[in-house]
């Protein structure tokens, strides 16, 4: 068959996937949330509108049990309408933490109560949940965390601590801390989970002056001798580590969807700018200079994007092992296709790439995110170097 030279529509971007590899209810799932984000824009301004539509109907609880309320099917699900946001302009970052971190963490490990009390509210974006891990002195080495909870005199718990950079405590009714209890047998610290609702005395927050153009804020945390009923602690204390990489590995494969939609925004309007800006007697993205950058970029986002389904996939089948490998690589891929393709849209738009009217400049910071959060490019190339390779370390 001889192939289709005509040159492809600027209204028709590359479809973001096919039928065949999605199946035809997160395809259409895909088209629904496409069509969602096109009606709302990316306007940059608050995304309280568009987080309370998307939760009525039905998007911000895609992978949440059923019987709370949720659409019961899983960070695939989920990954998609994150991805089809971010691809759109209008990404929902609190998408990674209250239903993809929380969500899961409760509806895996949380009493029946925790789930009637929490997931209903997650899944149609009515309450919110932030996520707490990061602190001052641990940073990526998140077995130095320090935040600690010890048993109460009367009951209950006392957390004490510091936390950083954590992502919309202001907007949220609730923060899940990662806090340490002691093993009362050996005396050793084993990390565990704690909600900790807004306005539970001694839990304050300030805001961290970000440079970054995100509705979403950043917070310091303090819990200062913070007291928390018995029923604050999520799950098994004894089982801490395994239900805790249950909530990351979700966290990175939808980093890797944040990143993989703010890829795919930006190289669209790089595209769709290189096919009409003419300066000599063709467009600009007839020289391959400019084409071939923008091409490989394509193909490292849909390279980036195989990996993301493998380790959705793997999670969703609860091999938690094999998508902990997967869901690193799949952040990893998807943060630096996407930090090149922002970088190569900025270029392609010369001086109009740094304007505020197209948008894109802003993304620049924006894609660097993902390259360091949730877990940096370093620790996820130690993690494959130690745990894939079996070299040895260093540190
Ligand atoms: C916008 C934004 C939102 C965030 N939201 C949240 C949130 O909601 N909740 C939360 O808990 N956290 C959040 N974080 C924190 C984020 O997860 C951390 O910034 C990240 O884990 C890195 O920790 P750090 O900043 O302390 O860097 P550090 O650990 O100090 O690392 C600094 C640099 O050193 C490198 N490095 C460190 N150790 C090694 C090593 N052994 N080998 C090689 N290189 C190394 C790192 O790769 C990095 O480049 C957010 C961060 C940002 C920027």
């Amino acid at each position: 068959m001889k192939p289709d030279t005509s040159p492809p529509s600027p209204l028709n971007p590359p479809s973001p996937s096919s039928p065949l590899i999605d199946g035809p209810e997160r395809t259409a799932l895909r088209s629904a949330v496409a069509a969602l984000a096109k009606r709302h824009g990316s306007d940059g301004g608050t995304t309280d509108e568009l987080w309370a539509e998307a939760g009525k109907l039905g998007y911000l609880g895609v992978n949440l049990p059923e019987e709370y309320g949720g659409g019961g099917g899983g960070i695939a699900e989920l990954s998609i309408v994150l991805e089809e946001l971010g691809a759109a302009g209008c990404p929902l970052l609190m998408l990674v933490v209250s239903p993809a971190i929380c969500g899961t963490v409760i509806a895996r490990f949380g009493t029946d109560e925790q789930k009637r009390a929490w997931l209903p509210g997650l899944a149609d974006g009515s309450r919110k949940m932030a996520f707490g891990i990061t602190e001052p002195d641990a940073g990526s080495n998140s077995h130095r965390i320090t935040t600690t909870a010890r048993r109460a005199p009367g009951g209950g718990w006392l957390l004490t601590g510091r936390k950083v950079f954590i992502s919309g405590v202001d907007i949220s009714d609730a923060t899940l801390i990662v806090g340490r209890t002691e093993d009362a047998r050996t005396g050793r610290l084993k990390p565990c989970l704690f909600i900790v609702e807004r306005g539970t005395p001694g839990f304050s927050y300030r805001h961290i002056p970000m440079e970054l153009a995100a509705a979403e804020k950043q917070f310091e945390v303090v819990l200062d001798d913070v007291a928390l009923p018995a029923e604050a602690l999520v799950g098994d204390e004894d089982a801490g580590l395994l239900q805790l990489f249950a909530g990351l590995n979700p966290e990175r494969i939808m980093t890797a969807a944040f990143a993989l939609g703010m890829g795919r925004h930006a190289l669209a309007k790089a595209v769709e700018y290189a096919r009409v800006r003419q300066v000599w007697q063709e467009p600009i993205g007839a020289h391959q200079a400019v084409a071939h950058p923008l091409a490989q970029a394509h193909i490292e986002l849909e390279l980036a994007r195989l990996m993301m389904a493998k380790a959705a996939h793997l999670y969703d089948a609860g091999d938690d092992a094999g998508a902990g490998e997967a869901a690193n690589m799949a952040k990893y891929a998807a943060a630096e296709a996407a930090v090149k393709a922002v970088d190569q849209a900025v270029h392609t738009l010369g001086g109009n790439g740094l304007t505020a009217e197209y948008g894109l400049a802003k993304l620049i910071t924006a894609a660097r995110v993902a390259r360091i959060a949730p877990v940096s490019r370093e620790m996820i190339l130690n993690f494959v170097s130690h745990q894939t390779l079996g070299l040895p370390k260093s540190y």
